[in-house]
């Protein structure tokens, strides 16, 4: 938002993109959540911040050729399954394709130097620039005083002397630029944007991956990694455990090629497995779903096995807590 206002406030034609990859914590979160009594609905940030400042916002689904970015980023991944050095090479490179089918004339975005670990490295800039192929056509507005000048000021079209040269993790500075520039409703600066960055999300992933013996996903793999309790009791199948109502629904949305479960005639949760389960391993599946209900301490449950639209339902034994090795929970 600052970025744009600094341009902006030049009288330069400022549009911006919001890439969609799968990961983007903002697309599925909210709605995945129970929402606190008295709080606001879930917004989409880029969306929000789009129509405060007037600025004409492309949202650009690159979800299917990311895969790649992140099963095998050539630069490695920071210090969770975030490949953001090569992420933001491909954003850069998807970002120049718009301008040029829009035909604008440069980008800019809203970095910092040193305020992210990986991707805003000050020795990491230049080289995304040159990898991206747009060398000294990137403008980073916020703290373009401590970078060589870019061609947008060289050719006269941004006057360098109303732009920035912030540096560093701190947000002191942008907020007051916020205040002054009237900018008061905006997303929390430490909020992250990713599930790659996340380190139990990452692991999730890993598990995946490592079960199937391949670095790939589904979108459907990577919107459930987001949602209820993983627990993996044996390597050949998993379970998915609804936390509350919002994510019980979310996850009977994903019952086609997944067993789902649920106890009858008492409050409790979905569970979802997925895999190839033996008759054994549903009879524990339908137990762990027992568990996680409100009838754990009853004799029996009945449960609700469903797979393929066929429905069977199996009385079981609720499985006691001791029963749960740590190891499972993924
Ligand atoms: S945090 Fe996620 S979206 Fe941002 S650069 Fe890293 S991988 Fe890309």
């Amino acid at each position: 938002m600052l970025a744009a206002r600094l341009l902006m406030d030049q009288g330069i034609h400022v549009e911006c993109v919001n890439f969609h990859t799968g990961f983007c914590i903002q697309s599925h979160t909210g709605a995945l959540r129970n929402p606190e009594p008295g709080a606001k609905p879930p917004r989409h940030d880029a969306l929000h911040a789009a129509q405060l400042l007037g600025i004409k916002l492309h949202m650009v689904d690159i979800a299917e050729d990311y895969v790649r970015i992140v099963t095998d980023p050539k630069h490695g991944y920071g210090s969770n399954l975030n490949p953001c050095l090569d992420c933001k090479i491909f954003m850069v490179r998807k970002a120049w394709q718009l301008k040029e089918e829009l035909g604008l004339h440069f980008l800019f975005t809203g970095e910092v130097i040193g305020q992210r670990p990986m991707s805003q490295r000050r020795e990491n800039l230049p080289h995304i620039e040159r990898e991206a192929g747009v060398e000294g056509w990137l403008l980073r507005p916020l703290c373009a005083l401590r970078l060589k000048a870019t061609e947008p000021e060289k050719r006269g079209w941004v006057d360098r002397k109303q732009l920035q040269g912030f540096n560093g993790r701190g947000r002191r500075p942008q907020m007051a630029l916020a205040q002054q520039l009237g900018l008061h409703d905006y997303p929390s600066p430490a909020g992250g944007c990713c599930f790659l960055t996340d380190e139990n999300y990452s692991r999730k992933l890993q598990d995946l991956w490592h079960s199937r013996g391949e670095r790939q996903y589904t979108m459907d793999d990577i919107l459930l990694l987001k949602a209820g309790r993983h627990l993996r009791p044996a390597a050949h199948f998993k379970v998915i455990v609804g936390r509350d109502e919002t994510e019980n629904h979310f996850l009977s949305g994903f019952r086609q090629q997944r067993w789902l479960l649920q106890a009858q005639g008492i409050p409790g949760p979905v569970l979802l497995l997925e895999g190839t389960p033996n008759e054994e391993d549903l009879t524990l599946a339908c137990r762990l779903t027992a568990r996680f209900g409100q009838g754990k301490l009853a004799p029996t449950v009945t449960v609700r096995v469903e797979y393929q639209g066929q429905e069977v339902l199996r009385s079981v034994t609720p499985l006691p807590a001791d029963a749960i090795p740590d190891s499972w929970y993924i």
